[in-house]
């Protein structure tokens, strides 16, 4: 993309017929020319020159692109309807209608005017998406039609050519960055570099002049090298230095507060080869000869950016200790580097009509996919013209930032990278310990914009704290952080009672005090309520976090202050309360009507809970086993089953195992147990398989309840889990 070639028709032509032949799509291009020259042929610019010259070098810009008939026609005609008063139907009537939407997307973003300079760039950013959703062509004309005007912004005030550049800056910068014109944006970015700082931008300009010898002499030396070392490998390839533009070694200045001679250090090559197969063998014998420096090893083959780069990035030392950062990539991949959505877009004659062309663009562009998808929800709530849009659109709630891999997650406005780490998974929000935010290192309450790129970094050992209530903004990170928090404290209080348990068991052992009569539940229940706990678990609780004093509890219990109890004597006042309690309901809570001193005991196969349709089965020998009506071990047996019921006010525990089947995936199984601590419920048991599919699993589960409603509402929350299709009882 040459910046000082003077475009005539016959140089247009001349680039356009490099890759367009078909007659028709000519005879329009050629229409096109004619009509907007004759249009705008009144007009002139700053310059002094015709305004059509903008018009044919846009055009130009986008043939260098490889843009297809009807792109071209849209840069030739751009502004036309603007500053020609051409209408819509005209150009549809004259040339077709794709012609014409193209021609009125460039004029829509361009005529809508802001009050305020924040509130224009941020509306002109997120208008410039809107444009997109409706056609990716729209943008690349509009970013070709803005590096004319940066390439000849010259003629312009010194207050609008600071306006001009650092709008240049901070929106279509970034959008060509977006779409991976990595060449347009460089361009753009010095263009604009060199008004919004002009001292800066000589500075470097100059330095980098004055070092060019010395420089080349450098990465010239390392070409010969790589040419000796893969001279004889049988490979294709091409290998080149490459030099930074000016405004990236300047962000890379003030990004890492290093001097001009820091960042210069860096010496770049490129190679060029033919296959993916290639790229890792020329890395594998640079690798193998120049030491690698650690962690600068970037496979963008194996995992692309967002705006479909690819290639191989590594950092070598030479002998005489210059850094080189090394790129490696086929020639594919090269032309999607440097043009980005238009390498792919490149214009495919007889091949591609240009709807399936748009198609193929945003199928590639997974972020620019979902943007569309948020647009059309907006578009249906709101259907109000453009500018309305884009005015609510300036107050709207919602930020939209983007994963790495272009994945794009709406949050609330005012969310930090910890919201956004729970709306990714829930386990990368635990375990989050910072965050990059393009590319720079930020605390995890920084506040996040639309368009941020967010990358989490993580650490399993860690997780959240009761601080993180104070970032998160959305209430989904907000729960999880809490019932993660909650369930902490749920094992912490577990622990703290098992404590407990140990330290009074040690203390009877001490005072030679048999442990099966004092450690006995209904005994020590005599003395909760003198310690203000309500039960069994409050009370060793209490005395594991040493609230309690130890010595006082057993001297209570033992009724003896200081000295021993007689172990005999106790153990007859105890058996003989235990007899005199009266005994009519058997110990599974069940009341079998007549007969009390008969065995009673939950069936094992179908495990009925309080609350099940039960019956009891006369077995042979072993008592009565209670089974749910629907158990199929007791259809054949009529005459064996006799009446019972449950007991409506016991205080009872039911073992019952569940299936739960669902497809599998990380942290299905930690998903489960913590809603099962959730309710407080205790996990006896817990079998899983992956079944052959290999994308299938069960997960049988053994828990304790109280009743029929308890098992029921568990049941009915493990189905709401993720990725949990569904949870039946298990008869066996
Ligand atoms: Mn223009």
């Amino acid at each position: 993309m040459s910046t000082k070639v003077e475009v005539t028709k016959e140089l247009l032509f001349e680039k356009v017929k490099t890759y367009i032949n078909e007659q028709n799509s000519l005879k329009m291009i050629e229409k096109a020319y004619d009509f907007a020259s004759d249009k705008h042929k009144n007009q002139f610019r700053k310059s002094g020159e015709p305004y059509f010259n903008h018009a044919l070098n846009v055009a130009y810009i986008l043939a260098n692109l490889q843009a297809g008939p009807q792109t071209i026609c849209g840069g030739l005609l751009h502004d036309t309807m603007e500053d020609c008063g051409v209408s819509y139907d005209e150009i549809k009537k004259e040339f077709d209608e794709e012609v014409a939407k193209l021609v009125e997307g460039v004029s829509k973003i361009g005529s809508l005017k802001f009050q305020d300079e924040k509130e224009y760039l941020a509306a002109n950013h997120r208008k410039i998406f809107i444009a997109m959703a409706k056609d990716v062509r729209v943008i690349i004309i509009k970013l070709s039609d803005r590096l004319h005007n940066m390439r000849t912004l010259m003629y312009h005030t010194e207050e609008k050519q600071k306006k001009i550049a650092s709008e240049t800056l901070n929106v279509y910068a970034p959008i060509a960055h977006r779409l991976g014109l990595a060449e347009m944006k460089n361009e753009l970015e010095d263009l604009a570099f060199m008004y919004t700082d002009y001292e800066k931008y000589h500075e470097i300009a100059n330095l980098l002049e004055a070092k060019k010898s010395e420089r080349e002499e450098v990465i010239k030396q390392m070409i010969v090298d790589i040419d000796k070392l893969l001279s004889d490998k049988k490979l294709v390839y091409r290998i080149f230095g490459r030099s930074k533009h000016i405004y990236s070694i300047y962000r890379k200045m003030e990004r890492k507060n290093r001097s001009f001679e820091e960042i210069y250090d860096l010496y770049a090559i490129r190679v060029i080869t033919q296959t993916e197969l290639n790229c890792y063998e020329i890395l594998g014998h640079i690798h193998n000869k120049y030491r690698p420096v650690p962690n600068r090893l970037k496979d963008y083959i194996a995992v692309p950016k967002p705006n479909m780069y690819q290639s191989l990035h590594t950092s070598i030392l030479d002998n005489n200790g210059h850094l080189f950062e090394v790129q490696i990539r086929t020639e594919k991949m090269n032309d999607i580097a440097e043009m980005g959505v238009a390498a792919h877009w490149a214009y495919k004659e007889g091949k591609y009509n240009s709807k399936a062309e748009q198609k193929e663009i945003e199928n590639k562009l997974s972020w620019f996919h979902d943007m569309i998808g948020l647009l059309d929800d907006l578009e249906q709530d709101h259907p109000t013209d453009l500018v309305d849009k884009i005015q609510k659109d300036i107050f709207e709630a919602n930020v939209y930032a983007m994963t790495p891999k272009g994945r794009v997650i709406e949050l609330p406005n005012g969310s930090t990278p910890l919201d956004f780490a729970y709306r990714v998974h829930t386990e990368i929000g635990h375990t989050a310990v910072g965050a990059i935010v393009n590319g720079a290192h930020v605390p995890l309450n920084t506040v996040l914009n639309t368009g941020d790129v967010v990358n989490i970094r993580t650490n399993k050992n860690t997780g959240p704290s009761e601080d993180w209530l104070k970032i998160v903004k959305s209430a989904t990170a907000r729960n999880k952080i809490k019932s993660y928090l909650m369930k902490k404290e749920n094992e912490l209080r577990v622990e703290t009672i098992e404590k407990g348990e140990k330290l009074f068991a040690e203390e009877l052992k001490k005072r030679n005090l048999d442990e099966k009569i004092y450690f006995d539940k209904n005994k020590l229940e005599s003395i909760y309520k003198e310690f203000s706990s309500n039960n069994y678990n409050e009370f060793m609780y209490a005395v594991g976090n040493k609230s309690i004093s130890l010595q006082q509890a057993v001297d209570k219990l033992s009724n003896t202050k200081g000295q021993n109890l007689d172990n005999e004597a106790l153990t007859k006042l105890f058996q003989q309360r235990m007899q005199n309690k009266p005994r009519t309901i058997s110990a599974a809570g069940v009341v079998v009507e007549g007969i009390d001193s008969m065995m009673v005991n939950i069936a094992g196969c179908c495990m009925p809970v309080n609350g099940d349709e039960i019956v009891g089965f006369i077995t042979r020998g072993q008592g009565i086993k209670v089974h749910r009506t629907e158990c199929p071990n007791i259809a054949n047996e009529k005459n064996r089953l006799i009446e019972v019921k449950w007991d409506s006010d016991g205080d009872y525990q039911y073992d019952s195992w569940l299936r739960i089947d669902a497809t599998d995936r990380n942290y299905l199984i930690s998903d489960i147990i913590t809603l099962i601590s959730q309710f407080k419920i205790s996990l006896n048991g817990i079998n899983s398989e992956v079944l052959p599919d290999r994308i299938n699993v069960y997960i049988d589960i053994k828990i304790k309840v109280k009743n029929l409603d308890q098992l029921t509402n568990v049941m009915a929350n493990l189905k709401k889990i993720n990725s949990v299709v569904n949870v039946t009882r298990i008869i066996r």
